[in-house]
């Protein structure tokens, strides 16, 4: 039997899925596993090794060799991809365009699927992306889809660039979440969808601190009942 909660956090780009779930998880002393650097990583290797998205062989072939560890230290989190620190490598513009296209592969979402379950099987877990609730855990005790309007998301990423130094224009990065905000809820598997019980949270308006809050609150009351 398990003893903690699965806690999953869907959304589009930009909702502050990030920020929200490692602050979450930090806080409640539950390990995070942040689904699209996943994703990423899967881009970023068949970027370098020139592997074509629609070589679905190739695909699996370099899925089962990924090894992906999240390590957490007093300051910040990082993605360790066979021994390599990409935490930066997997955030680029070039690479999020990459990661939408191999996030469609059937290959690549049932390899990273049947990995996320392994990783998050045990509970005392909190996953962000974009079917957690939906495909990887709908037994999940605690869903949480995390939305905003696509300005303040295309903002929050422009900032979020600009302060890694990355040369960025506003409105070419909302085109960009739009684009992959419509990609991302038009594939065939895994679709960004909401799940019917997840609790909505709209962030538009609130700070991160007031949507931690609410979160907390929501877990707070599960965990209460899943222990009696
Ligand atoms: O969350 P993040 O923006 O880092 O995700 C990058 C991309 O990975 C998304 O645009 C989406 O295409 C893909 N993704 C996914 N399923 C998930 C998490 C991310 O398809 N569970």
């Amino acid at each position: 039997m398990r003893k903690e909660l699965i806690v999953a956090i869907d959304g589009p780009s930009g909702a502050g899925k990030s920020t929200l779930s490692k602050a979450l998880a930090r806080k409640i002393g539950y390990i995070n596993i942040d689904t699209g650097a996943m994703y990423r990583s899967v881009a970023l290797l068949a970027d370098r090794q020139r592997v074509n998205v629609a070589d679905e062989k190739a695909l699996r072939q370099l899925c089962s060799n990924l090894r992906i560890e999240f390590v957490r230290d007093a300051e910040q989190e990082r993605v360790i991809v066979n021994g390599e620190d990409v935490s930066m490598a997997i955030r680029t513009p070039e690479v999020s365009l990459l990661t939408t296209k191999v996030a469609a592969s059937r290959v690549v979402r049932e390899a990273m699927v049947d990995l996320q379950r392994r990783m998050g099987q045990s509970g005392g877990v909190v996953l962000e992306g974009r079917d957690i609730g939906t495909v990887v855990f709908p037994q999940a005790e605690v869903k949480f889809f995390l939305s905003a309007t696509v300005e303040e998301r295309g903002r929050r990423r422009y900032d979020e660039l600009l302060a890694r130094g990355m040369a960025v224009d506003l409105q070419q990065t909302i085109i960009e979440i739009k684009a992959r905000d419509a990609a991302d809820s038009a594939r065939e598997h895994g679709p960004l969808r909401r799940a019917d019980d997840a609790a909505d949270i709209d962030s538009t308006k609130l700070t991160i601190d007031e949507v931690l809050a609410e979160m907390l609150k929501i877990i707070a009351e599960r965990r209460q009942a899943f222990s009696e």
